[in-house]
């Protein structure tokens, strides 16, 4: 998470923990509970922050902090819901009444017990947001809310769940829990990890080397029902990444060999970190022209039914429920998230071309694309 750390506001700085690190740094007040500002970034891109942190601060007062601050939050957010919930009625209301009610797309990370950490919840935490759900939401596939953007009407709160990066915990519990309720998933894997069994950086950054799911887990899953998307090779950041050869890999190769993984086809692509600075046009327009169903990205923001079906929209499975049930009550703030602009106008590879330069078929050559990258480190 980041806040801006500049205050530009009358009411005064004061130390926050960030949830990534722990550390403590001086923030602007106004800015810094989350029931009032997004969470702009997410919590595995948090290492680009600076956190200088007060060396005088002790263990016991940067938790006694953290404590209040939590606390602090969750009652503002409560008030902050029940203080707009007449406002979130009538525009309730109103899309019901014009078959526009909007649809929500979960993404979470891990689900254990055990090493928690910003992109964790336990076990008991996901199954009160599961029953939660259940009762107030119709909870599809990412194919059926496509299907209800695109048919140009939904009477119905309508959410899905998907899971990014392939931690083998959810493995234990939340998924039988999803697959005993018939709850359909999407699972997004980054291929380098399963194949190699090599744990996340960030995790061994923090001092966790967390198990990650494995080829066998991965098809088990498949085999279950479960819907597999792919999410890169290696986890980058694809914002900034212009090299074709990279971004192919990442997007495509990677793919292909998930698919060969599962023995299916794989339909939907999840953007690593997915805020908009980590989005790229060029790998949009890529998994467009090679058919993909959908794209996701993770920046926040619910998805309007007549809209864009394709790059799906999603909201941080948050382990806070008070701020988790916040947004999914329609809180309008999230309807006004700027969606990200993939049209071809910023585009800057021309994928026909290069693709018949290297010799690769727009709709599929894996066994060439797998080569690429080997091809080009040979190069130097
Ligand atoms: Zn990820």
């Amino acid at each position: 998470m980041t806040f801006d750390p500049v205050c530009d506001s009358d009411s005064g700085g004061t130390f926050i923990s960030c949830d990534s690190c722990s550390n403590y740094f001086t923030a602007c007040l106004a800015r810094s509970f989350e029931f009032i500002g997004f969470r702009r970034e997410m919590a595995h891109s948090c290492s680009t922050i600076q956190h200088p942190m007060p060396a005088r601060l002790t263990t016991l007062q940067k938790n006694l902090r953290k404590s209040i601050v939590s606390n602090l939050n969750s009652i503002l957010t409560e008030a902050w819901r029940l203080g707009t919930g007449p406002w979130r009625n009538f525009r309730m209301q109103k899309m019901r009444s014009e078959s526009k009610v909007p649809t929500f797309i979960l993404f979470y990370h891990r689900i254990a017990d055990t090493n928690p950490n910003p992109w964790s919840m336990t076990y008991s935490q996901f199954e009160k947001q599961v029953r939660w759900l259940q009762q107030n939401f119709d909870i599809v596939s990412l194919e059926e809310t496509q299907r209800r953007i695109q048919s140009g009407s939904n009477t119905r709160p309508t959410i899905s769940i998907t899971f990014d990066d392939g931690y083998a915990e959810n493995s234990e519990r939340a998924l039988p829990l999803l697959l005993t309720e018939n709850i359909p998933v999407t699972y997004f894997v980054t291929t380098q990890n399963i194949r190699q069994q090599k744990p996340f950086p960030h995790d061994v950054k923090d001092g966790a080397a967390l198990p990650v799911d494995t080829v066998e887990s991965i098809r088990a899953m498949a085999n279950a029902g479960i819907e597999i998307g792919a999410h890169t090779r290696t986890h980058p950041n694809l914002g900034p990444i212009n090299d074709p050869h990279v971004i192919y890999d990442e997007v495509i190769s990677a793919t292909r060999d998930l698919e060969d993984i599962i023995g299916k086809k794989v339909n939907y692509f999840a953007f690593p970190f997915g805020q908009h600075s980590n989005l790229s046009v060029d790998a949009f327009q890529l998994l467009l022209q090679h058919g993909f169903k959908g794209v996701c990205s993770a920046y926040g923001g619910w998805n309007d039914i007549g809209g864009d079906s394709f790059h799906l929209q999603r909201i941080h499975g948050d382990p806070n429920f008070t701020r988790m049930r916040n947004w999914l009550t329609y809180d309008p703030r999230i309807g006004t998230a700027e969606r990200y602009d993939y049209s071809k106008t910023s585009q800057s590879i021309d994928w026909s071309t290069w693709q018949q330069e290297n010799n690769l078929d727009v709709a599929d050559q894996p066994e060439n694309k797998s080569n690429i990258l080997q091809t080009e480190s040979t190069k130097g």
